[in-house]
């Protein structure tokens, strides 16, 4: 690990946020461009991200399936919209087992052709509905402009496809994902604020008749679309000739729902919580929450090696993911700026003076505060300090994102000086006109994020772009 100091976050984002990713060991590229190698820190944080959705995923009513890599160009030809939204994105098989095939298979770019294409055969009556299935699985979009976790060309992911009986069963469907699992593990689990919207017409899912999201705000005032849930009414269904005989005993199409997140939600935790110094992980997302550093002299080590090994002990007891550095190569202060590094919440100090007074050492990552605490009672005060720092770094984000939210601006032009600096979130009226928002494009390259679900149309006031009658306040801010 090189001990340079990390380019300031201030100064050089994008170099701040590659050196992290690359230091902390999370992930680094590979021969193929766009593809990344996942590194086993960067891969136990997904694992909890992963669990995490998945217990939420299956509370909800849904069972797990797995559909195959390849889809042949037929079935993916079906859908007029999909295959036109994913056309530049995609990655074909024309050559197999040393053949010209006779037909390319397309190396899925998202699954809801060959899934509904399935379901037909799946669904026959109203009682064979819902489907409630998702899928564990990775996905290759061609990426031109490559970045890890953000935008790489394979990413892993989980993609949900369900089919109901009626439009209001369909997209309470999307919403219940949208708030119950996906909003709930990226702040409860992750402390990552969002905002939840529904996307403008041009920002859609290819396909969706609604698409809804959740935005976050990363520390350089730039946003990152953190999950979405679509409701995609019939359109599939209709294109795979999906149908089933209703209760009145006619025949009709379901509705239909498909939603993802994916490995980019940890690059995600990188840019929404680190600083300088690098990651600072939310302690029920990091794989140790606890590094013990014993600080001894060799003649020490007798004492402090054996008393490192008990609290650790005690820690685990208590259900603490803990780790003794007890690396006798290297001192204590590389190890320091290493576990920071990590972004490991909590960091116990033990030394020769820390057991004489019956106590340890304990520095909080996220703020940097260190205070000695007796070692009695020790697991249950760094349980309460674990909870602490989940809830500082929650509040932190949201107040940067409070910060950096720009309120009805008075002018088009303050809009536009504003998102053009990459400044953050500003929220203003809009007519709902695609011409609006493409100006607002052309002149800023911030797009709108989404259209607040808890936006009362009533209060939305003039179009801050063309002063005319505005149908809904829009959330702008430039993206990842
Ligand atoms: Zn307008």
């Amino acid at each position: 690990m090189s001990t340079n100091a990390l380019p300031a976050q201030s100064g050089d984002f994008p170099a701040w946020y590659g050196e992290v990713v690359r230091r902390a060991g999370l992930a680094e590229n590979s021969a193929v461009r766009g593809a990344m190698v996942i590194k086993p820190y960067g891969y136990a944080i997904w694992e909890t991200i992963q669990r995490e959705l998945d217990d939420r995923i299956k509370a909800t009513g849904h069972e797990n399936v797995y559909f195959p890599l390849l889809v042949p160009a037929s079935v993916l030809a079906r859908e007029g919209e999909l295959v036109e939204g994913f056309a530049p994105e995609l990655a074909v098989v024309t050559e197999a087992g040393g053949k010209q095939l006779e037909e390319p298979l397309a190396v899925r770019p998202t699954s809801e052709a060959l899934i509904w294409s399935t379901y037909a055969r799946w669904v026959q009556s109203y009682r064979d509905l819902p489907l409630l299935y998702n899928q564990w699985a990775n996905c290759v979009r061609w990426e031109l402009r490559p970045r890890l976790f953000l935008r790489t060309s394979e990413f892993l992911w989980q993609e949900g496809h369900t089919a109901h009986e009626t439009e209001a069963e369909a997209v309470a469907e999307a919403l219940t994902i949208l708030h119950d699992v996906y909003a709930d593990t990226i702040e409860s689990v992750l402390a990552i604020p969002v905002l939840r919207g529904r996307k403008s017409e041009s920002e859609r899912f290819p396909g969706a008749v609604e698409t809804y999201t959740l935005e976050a705000l990363m520390r350089d005032g730039k946003a990152l679309q953190t999950a979405t849930s679509h409701y995609l009414g019939q359109g599939f269904a209709r294109a795979f000739d999906v149908r089933f005989t209703g209760r009145d005993g006619n025949e009709q199409h379901p509705y239909a729902t498909s939603w993802g997140a994916t490995t980019r939600l940890v690059g995600g935790v990188v840019m929404a919580h680190g600083d300088d110094r690098g990651l600072r992980l939310p302690p029920r997302l990091a794989p140790q929450q606890v590094v013990i550093v014993p600080i001894a002299r060799e003649d020490e080590r007798a004492d402090v090696l054996p008393a490192a090994g008990a609290v650790a002990d005690e820690l685990r007891e208590a259900g603490i993911r803990v780790r003794v550095d007890d690396r006798p190569e290297l001192r204590p202060g590389f190890k320091f700026n290493e576990w920071e590094l990590k972004g490991v919440p909590v960091r116990v100090e033990l030394g020769a003076r820390d057991l004489a007074a019956a106590a340890a050492t304990v520095a909080r990552r996220d703020g940097g505060q260190k205070e000695q605490l007796p070692l009695a009672g020790l697991a249950a005060a760094i349980c309460d300090l674990l909870d602490d720092v989940q809830a500082a770094l929650f509040a932190s984000a949201r107040e940067e994102r409070e910060r950096r939210t720009l309120q009805d601006p008075q002018s088009y032009d303050e809009l536009i000086e504003y998102l053009g600096e990459a400044s953050g979130f500003a929220v203003a009226p809009w007519c709902g006109d695609a011409d609006c928002e493409a100006r607002v494009k052309a002149d800023s390259s911030a797009t709108i994020r989404c259209l607040p679900l808890d936006e009362q149309a009533a209060e939305a006031g003039a179009c801050v772009c063309c002063g005319r009658p505005a149908v809904t306040s829009a959330v702008w801010a430039q993206a990842y």
